[in-house]
């Protein structure tokens, strides 16, 4: 391929060829243009033929030539400009744009600028104009540098364009909430504003305020004195005109251009950045909310001298204008709703005190309703054959369950509402948090196996020592477990523990139905509970239970789901400065609300040898004189964990993992059988209940108090379990301190049945006594009717009388007589007392 021949340098079209066509080169630097170098020509011809803005500065004088694109950027140095150096055409710079210059023309370096402001009067008024560019040697043939070769593009669309969208973009964010006012959001907006001045100047906002709608100036910036920013504007003729104007704006609604500023404000404004002009021109903008007839105010916005107010700039003041609407709106929307939510609060306070009352009128009807039933249920016990049909004790059974839950619901419902009065206030001591939580989760596995779902735990080996309320930390570990539990159909239940030096995080993972991102929040509202296709049981009220204990515990709660996928509760507190040398508590009854438990809580826990059974548990007590319990539970974390629980409340426990061990251990001590029982049902070899029919068959232990525990949906092995003689049942999981009311109301129970039955034992020996009296008496009158032929009043009034004279007993004399066949006394005695008896007659 070959390419057309050049054509003579200047020819073709452009202002700039027709100039150098004309132009005298001979008297200027560059000479003649026949003496001009291929370099130079070649160099010029590339220059004129591009259409991007390209100047060359040749030799040592650094004579200007430039193209057509280049014209606008030189300005009103144009057409002077060409053909002459450098010097004279830019004396204002040269000696900074010189030394730059060097760079290139000396070392040979490229140099680039990146959006180089430059004031150009190239429409009319000094303009600010962006460009990027680069200034690069040209080299001559042999290599040496011959002139500079500068392209550049202008970028002042682009630099005005991103300044004008960042101003926007942050007024947009000015902060909307809590405590900001609509005059904080204005000032708020000023000030951004106030950072980008070569957009906006100046700025001076109005609000317009009460009936009369009196302006109000709330902030203004870039005012000649900002000392006396109010008085520049707004005295004098000139405040007239301004207020004039702003109050015009906000009757019509609809923004105005201000012009002549300079002469009608003189000095009012300080000069712009950009350069040593003040603002000419101003925009006033009704400042408007959505959903209000009238502009609640207005401001006045100085227009960058340095540009023209055209229509992009009309454009960028319009936008400006909707993005103060839109923020102010937000204002009052959120201050709207700041009434509202204390309006509810209020309202919410209400409903709290009513729950309260109504809970506390409700747990006396319920102890009434509930007593009578469980008695019904125990006296079926005892007399199986008399009394419900199984229909009937299913009924009645299917009563009282439903009863305790209404029961714990009241109670749940009296501890949110005392949370939300500011009432909880956890019983902090140190305690082995690793120990209570696998505690607690142990009470799961069986009902998450029985659900077909995988349930783990991982907690760390070593001891995990925190400052909490151990009976706060079930209740908030048995929620959270028993949700996951109950909200997931299939896979697995996780639960970790994991602490560093400051804070103890519990995490428990289901892989369960999840919960819908709009709910995420809700779900720790009282009673909120998620919509779902498969309602569950439940009353919305333990996960506001959970978050209130862990916000009185100093900590927080997470939450993360995915809907069908699962759900992870993550909870962490504070250890707490756990003290050092302290003794660390294990779980406790400590429940609040209840003074009986808190007695117990105060107890420590010792742990004393074993006894001397084999393969037996080791007795925990505090007290040689507590009630003894023998608990049986294979599950050796469960186990040790209640073993702690009911030792805390006061018991010397003896805890054994099978049926065979307990019945060696209470064989072993025949003289000091335990008070009470509790056994799990599902246990390795025997079962509970083979363990109860045993004990119901010795003597020694027919009538020990037994509690068996059962898995939930296992109210066939309650029956079976009542069926064999327990005394009561109580379903896993369960609130630790049911179980221990629960054992205590046994105990109870069972110290009065005994003491009846001691007390009718008593009166039965009494009537015993009475009855075998009355026979020796009888044999003894009849003795004495026939002996000294009396009627039987007589012989009785003579035995009495014996009785008197001789001082003994009646019953013992009576014994004398029929052993000895008469009255044991001298003859002459016994007619004394004859004669006496004989004498009134
Ligand atoms: P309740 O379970 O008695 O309804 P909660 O306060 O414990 O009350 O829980 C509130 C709601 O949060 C529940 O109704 C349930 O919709 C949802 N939820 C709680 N835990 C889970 C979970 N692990 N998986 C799915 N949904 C859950």
């Amino acid at each position: 391929m070959t390419f057309p021949r050049q054509p003579p340098l200047f020819d073709g079209p452009g202002d700039i060829r027709g100039l150098c066509r004309s132009m005298d080169w001979a008297a200027t630097p560059l000479g003649p243009v026949r003496t001009w170098s291929a370099t130079l020509r070649s160099t010029l011809a590339l220059c004129l033929d591009s259409g991007f803005p390209i100047l060359l500065n040749w030799g040592s004088d650094l004579v200007a030539v430039y193209n057509d694109a280049f014209t606008p950027l030189i300005g009103g140095k144009h057409p002077e400009a060409l053909g002459r150096p450098a010097k004279e055409v830019w004396p204002e710079s040269w000696d900074a744009v010189g030394a730059r210059l060097d760079e290139v023309l000396v070392r040979g370096r490229t140099l680039r600028f990146t959006d180089e402001r430059q004031i150009l009067e190239r429409n009319g008024y000094p303009e600010e104009c962006y460009f990027t560019f680069s200034h690069s040697p040209i080299r001559d043939v042999d290599g040496t540098i011959v002139g500079l070769f500068t392209a550049s593009t202008e970028t002042t669309a682009q630099v005005v364009g991103e300044r004008r969208m960042r101003i926007l973009r942050e007024v947009g964010g000015v902060s909307t909430t809590d405590g900001n006012t609509i005059a904080d959001a204005c000032r708020s907006a000023l000030q951004v504003l106030a950072r980008t001045p070569e957009t906006v100047p100046f700025a001076v906002a109005y609000l317009a305020e009460g009936e009369d709608t009196e302006l109000r100036q709330i902030a203004a910036y870039g005012l000649a004195d900002a000392g006396d920013a109010a008085g520049s504007v707004s005295t004098g003729a000139g405040a007239v005109a301004v207020t004039e104007v702003i109050g015009r704006v906000i009757r019509t609604g609809r923004a105005e251009s201000v012009g002549d500023l300079r002469n009608r404000f003189p000095g009012a404004f300080a000069p712009g950045p950009i350069g040593p002009l003040t603002p000419d021109e101003a925009v006033a903008v009704p400042f408007t909310v959505s959903g209000r007839s009238r502009p609640i105010g207005a401001a006045l916005f100085g227009v960058n001298p340095y540009r023209r107010l055209n229509e992009e700039f009309q454009e960028f003041f319009a936008m400006l204008a909707r993005q103060i609407r839109d923020t102010l709106t937000d204002v009052v929307a959120y201050e709207a709703e700041r009434h509202r939510v204390e309006v509810l609060a209020d309202l919410d306070r209400a409903k709290t005190e009513f729950f309260q009352n109504v809970s506390h009128e409700l747990r006396t009807p319920l102890t009434l309703l509930l007593g009578p039933l469980q008695d019904l249920l125990a006296r079926q016990r005892r007399q199986p054959a008399a009394g419900l049909s199984p229909a009937e004790w299913d009924s009645v059974e299917t009563a009282v369950r439903a009863g305790q839950r209404l029961r714990g619901l009241v109670g749940d419902l009296l501890k949110v509402s005392g949370a939300e009065t500011g009432g909880v206030f956890p019983d902090r001591r140190a305690v082995d948090l690793a120990e209570v939580t696998v505690g607690v989760a142990g009470m799961f596995r069986s009902w998450a196996e029985h659900a077909g779902l995988r349930f783990d735990i991982a907690v760390p080996d070593e001891q995990l020592t925190a400052l909490v309320d151990p009976a706060m930390w079930s209740t908030i570990v048995t929620n959270l477990l028993s949700n996951a539990v109950k909200y997931t159909q299939l896979g697995a239940v996780t639960l970790t523990l994991a602490a560093d030096e400051d804070e103890v995080m519990l995490t428990i993972t289901d892989t369960g139905s999840g919960i819908p991102l709009a709910d995420r929040r809700r779900v720790f509202d009282r009673f909120y509970r998620v919509t779902t296709s498969e309602p569950q049981e439940g009353s919305g009220i333990g996960l506001a239970l959970v978050a209130e204990l862990v916000a009185a515990h100093g900590g927080h709660i997470g939450l993360t789901s995915r809907p069908g996928m699962g759900s992870t509760f993550t909870v962490i507190i504070p250890v707490g400065d756990v003290p050092a040398g302290h003794e660390t508590f294990g779980p406790t009854s400590a429940q609040h609300a209840d003074p009986d438990l808190d007695r117990f809580a105060e107890q420590d826990i010792v742990t004393s040898p074993p006894l001397d059974t084999a393969a037996a548990g080791q007795v925990t007590t505090a007290d040689p004189s507590a009630p003894r319990l023998l608990l049986v539970e294979d599950d050796d974390d469960l186990r040790a964990y209640l073993t702690r629980l009911i030792a805390a409340d006061g018991w010397a426990v003896q805890d054994v993992p099978d049926a065979e061990t307990a019945l060696s251990v209470v064989a072993g001590r025949p003289h000091l059988p335990p008070d009470l029982v509790v056994t799990d049902v599902m246990l390795p070899g025997r079962s509970g209940l083979q363990l109860v029919t045993e004990l119901r068959a010795a003597p020694s232990t027919a009538r020990l108090p037994v509690i068996v525990l059962t898995a939930l949906g296992g109210n066939e092995a309650a029956i079976q379990g009542f069926a064999a003689g327990a005394d009561d049942y109580i379903t896993k999981p369960f609130q630790s301190p049911e179980l221990l009311a629960r054992i205590r109301a046994n105990h109870r129970l069972h110290q009065l049945r005994e003491q009846a039955i001691g007390d009718a034992e008593d009166r039965a020996e009494q009537i015993r006594g009475a009855l075998d009296s009355s026979r020796v008496i009888g044999t003894a009158i009849g003795i004495l009717m026939a002996v000294h032929r009396l009627n039987s009043t007589d012989a009785f009034q003579l035995l009495l009388a014996a009785s008197q004279n001789s001082n003994r007993k009646l019953r013992s004399l009576a014994a004398d007589v029929v052993q000895s066949g008469t009255l044991p006394f001298r003859p002459t005695e016994t007619d004394a007392l004859l004669l006496r008896i004989a004498r009134p007659r």
